[in-house]
């Protein structure tokens, strides 16, 4: 018997190895290799935004998808693709930009799957222009490529929107165009996002988003129908899936690290770097008592090093003539952490990009006043000239810890420091004598790194695209890292844990010890935190973020941040939660879970607007384990809100006629009828069809063809009430779904005025005669979309039969009593 058993099993097995349980068409896809789009690794595997949406798309349909790839540069590969598919040795392609004379080779899915942007790229290496400061440009020369020298209007449009004169040069081969880009002729480049230029080059905008496509060969209406379904079916499982693949294989390009073969010639060459520091600088460069070096500079360029391979290392003076030694001798490739403009003395020297602005602050001694400063003496850092103004009230000092301790001192009166540094000490030593006064934020300083000029320019290079690639998240976390108390270490503690046995032995001592340490540690550090609070507080204030803290036992929030004071007239409130002030239940509900909280809220601030913001709460606990605060942050997030917002709408709409695509409508009237799901007659589902569309695009051709598409859509949107759902969801096929139908008679009054709306004005300049016909279903309980569909759709097909221009409903209006 066991041995039957096992004969049958091996039969089974074998059977199942030979015949597949369900034969799968194979759809061969043009798989020309573009970056981004269609890549492959050095070892075959497959990546990019395409191959990822078909492996997706492909769970819902009866297809496996054969990716073949062609001979030849990308040209030629495009070239014998789209060859290829027309003539129908392969069947699909994707990235396909919707144009009228490709559309009469190709087939078209219903639906997009994606946007691209136009994106204008410069040389990695340009130091003058970046995401930020290209808005206020007033001229920039872009490279189009243009055999025909047709300028590109929507770059002209980009221009005019932003108060740019954009003055284009066409280039006929994207060499010529980039030959260009390198000596200079042109400051930028205007290429597709798609094409995902790596290397040498930055994006710094982009413009004109344009939808792509799949296209099959012409006439394989299964292939089409099949993808549109399944389409449609991916973009309801996944509504963000297109988002979520432009965000990884196109929007991070920017940031992305890597070196010509010069430069990692250069740091083969080099590959240990010296770096010379004038300290006294904290946090961007100073030295503790152990020596060691750290700071903003060191962390930004341990950062560089760690991506370009380069070991970086440091020598740190706090004398100025020392440090000026060096500069004139030239003895170190690079300098740390100059600030820019007030670098007179490294002539010798070339600034790299900046890695932070920082405003600047007025430091000056109580007893006089900001206004009266020109008459008293001013402290500065050796090397800084000032002009004939400041004759005999100036004093030098080495650095601007320097500067600080001679004002509070009394040796001069006043002193101007980089706010970062000027925080800094202020919070970690006592300075009684002293005032700050933020400036104006055009006296902001630029902190970079310098390069010395007979060095090849390949390390200029190598730091700047280090410093591009340092996002301002991590430069953020670098600031506050410096700017903040590192906690004590607790030797004692950790030596009762290393050292067991002699903690045994010497028990009684340390115990005593210990207890009277810990009533002086604990005096230490309450004010240690205070002092820190107080400096969490000012570094805050640079913030545009809203800090807050609430004291569970005092029942007390407090508020800090820029941003705290667009959101609330009132820093500190007490007795929060028993007054239940305005958003009280969040902090209640952490503290009922002792949950983090994280998510997007739709807030409004004091002047009325309501914007998206992140908010993060989280429970701090004692050392008994005890909640004791919730502190937390509250970001602004309107901007990436909004961007995801118009993707979800770009999503959801038809790029033809912009009313709901098929998916879009699919969702809206299940949704709809989900809700309704126990009554009847809540809906009346009408399909319209053109009649004979096909000949209006034999005759007058499919551009036409789409203006009548368009025009319908809008007369569409004009007739029907913004409740009512309006979509396109195939071809020539629309659907509109009328929600609450009052009687049967309203209907059929509706139908009559749409087929007369129709005949009456769409396309009326060519004096042709466009019709529709329509068939209309009225919902059951519990129906869906596609019950509906099909009902709508066997009316249509009756008045198709008998003569269209006409409508037939598929059943009468039953409805419940309520
Ligand atoms: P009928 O009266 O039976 O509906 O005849 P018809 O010619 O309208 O047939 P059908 O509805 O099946 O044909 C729809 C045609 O619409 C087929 C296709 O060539 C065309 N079409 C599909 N999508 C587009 C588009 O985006 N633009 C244009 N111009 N034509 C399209
Ligand atoms: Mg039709």
């Amino acid at each position: 018997m066991k041995k039957l058993v096992t004969i049958l099993t091996l039969f089974i097995m074998i059977i199942t190895c030979i015949v597949p349980l369900s034969a799968k068409t194979k759809v061969k896809v043009a798989y020309p290799i573009q970056d981004g789009l269609t890549e492959i690794s050095e070892n075959g595997v497959f990546s990019g935004y395409t191959y990822d949406y078909l492996k997706e798309l492909e769970r819902f349909t009866d297809f496996e998808f054969e990716f073949v790839t062609l001979e030849g540069d990308v040209n030629d590969q495009l070239v014998a693709a789209l060859e290829k598919v027309k003539n129908g040795e392969l069947d699909l392609m994707g990235a396909i930009i919707y144009d009228e004379s490709l559309a009469s080779i190709y087939d078209y899915t219903s639906t997009n799957y994606g946007m691209g942007n136009m994106a204008l790229y410069v040389s990695a290496n340009n130091a003058n222009i970046n995401e930020t400061n290209i808005y206020s440009m007033k001229n920039l020369k872009v490279g189009v490529l243009s055999s025909s020298n047709k300028k590109n209007p929507s770059l002209d449009k980009f221009g005019e929107t932003n108060g740019i004169v954009i003055e284009q040069v066409c280039y006929d081969s994207f060499e010529k165009m980039n030959q260009a880009l390198e000596k200079g002729d042109v400051d930028s480049i205007s290429v597709s996002e798609q094409s995902a230029l790596k290397g040498n080059y930055r994006v710094v905008a982009t413009y004109s988003p344009r939808p792509f496509y799949l296209a099959t060969t012409k006439g394989n209406s299964h292939l089409i129908s099949e993808l549109n379904d399944a389409m449609t079916k991916l973009n309801k499982e996944q509504p963000t899936l297109m988002s979520e693949l432009h965000d990884e294989y196109f929007s991070l390009r920017n940031n992305e690290f890597s070196l010509t073969d010069s430069e990692k010639a250069f740091i083969q060459e080099n590959p240990v770097i010296e770096v010379a520091f004038l300290g006294g600088k904290a946090p961007f460069q100073s030295m503790n008592g152990q020596g060691d070096i750290s700071g903003i500079t060191v962390d930004v360029l341990d950062s560089i090093g760690k991506l370009a391979g380069i070991q970086f290392k440091y020598v740190y003076t706090e004398s100025y003539d020392e440090y000026r030694k060096w500069v004139s001798e030239g003895d170190y490739m690079l300098l740390g952490g100059i600030a820019s403009p007030y670098h007179s003395q490294e002539e010798k020297y070339t600034l790299s990009r900046s890695f932070l602005e920082s405003s600047v602050e007025l430091v000056l001694v109580k007893n006089i006043e900001a206004t009266d400063i020109y008459n008293h003496t001013i402290a500065l850092p050796k090397g800084i000239s000032v002009t004939n103004d400041y004759e005999g009230k100036v004093k030098y000092f080495d650095n601007p810890l320097a500067c600080l301790d001679a004002v509070e001192s009394g040796k001069a009166d006043y002193t101007y420091l980089n706010s970062h540094t000027a925080m800094f000490y202020n919070t970690s030593s006592k300075y009684d004598n002293i005032n700050m006064i933020p400036q104006e934020k055009n006296y902001s300083q630029k902190t970079s790194i310098a390069i010395r000029n007979d060095v090849s320019s390949q390390l200029t290079n190598i730091i700047n695209k280090g410093i591009d690639s340092v996002t301002a998240l991590q430069i953020q976390d670098i600031v506050f890292k410096n700017a903040t108390y590192v906690k004590e270490d607790l030797s004692l503690i950790d030596y009762i844990q290393e050292n067991p046995v002699e903690f045994i032995l010497f028990g009684l001592v340390l115990l005593g010890l210990y207890l009277s340490l810990r009533y002086y540690t604990k005096l230490k550090n309450d004010k240690k935190i205070r002092r820190e609070y107080e400096r969490f507080q000012q570094i805050s204030e640079l913030s545009g973020d809203c800090f807050l803290e609430y004291n569970i036992a005092k029942d007390c929030l407090t508020l800090s941040g820029g941003g705290a004071f667009l959101l609330s007239s009132v820093l500190i409130y007490p007795d929060y939660l028993k007054n239940c002030y305005r958003e009280s239940e969040r902090i209640r509900s952490v503290l009922n879970t002792l949950q983090t909280f994280n998510e997007e809220c739709y807030i409004e601030f004091l002047d009325g607007e309501k914007r998206w913001q992140n908010v993060l709460l989280q429970p701090i606990y004692d050392n008994q384990n005890q909640a004791t605060h919730i502190i937390g942050k509250v970001t602004d997030i309107q901007a990436q809100k909004e961007e995801q917002l118009l993707w979800r709408e770009l999503a959801q709409r038809d790029s033809l006629t912009k009313i709901y695509n098929s998916a879009a409508c699919r969702d809206l009237i299940n949704k709809f009828l989900e809700e309704e799901k126990n009554y009847k007659g809540r809906l009346a589902f009408i399909i319209l069809d053109i009649d004979h569309f096909k000949s209006i695009n034999d005759q007058y051709g499919h551009y036409f063809g789409d203006r009548v598409l368009q025009e319908l859509a809008m007369t569409l949107s004009r007739v029907t009430k913004s409740t009512d759902i309006l979509g396109r969801v195939g071809g020539d096929e629309f659907i509109i779904g009328l929600k609450y139908p009052e009687s049967i008679e309203y209907v059929e009054v509706y139908c009559q005025r749409l087929l007369e709306v129709v005949s009456h004005h769409i396309c009326k300049d060519k004096e042709i005669d466009v019709t529709v016909s329509l068939g209309v279903a009225f919902s059951r309980k519990a129906n869906t979309f596609d019950d509906l569909y099909q009902f709508a759709d066997q009316a249509l097909y009756q008045v198709k039969k008998t003569g269209r221009n006409h409508y037939q409903l598929y059943n009468t209006l039953e409805k419940d009593e309520n």
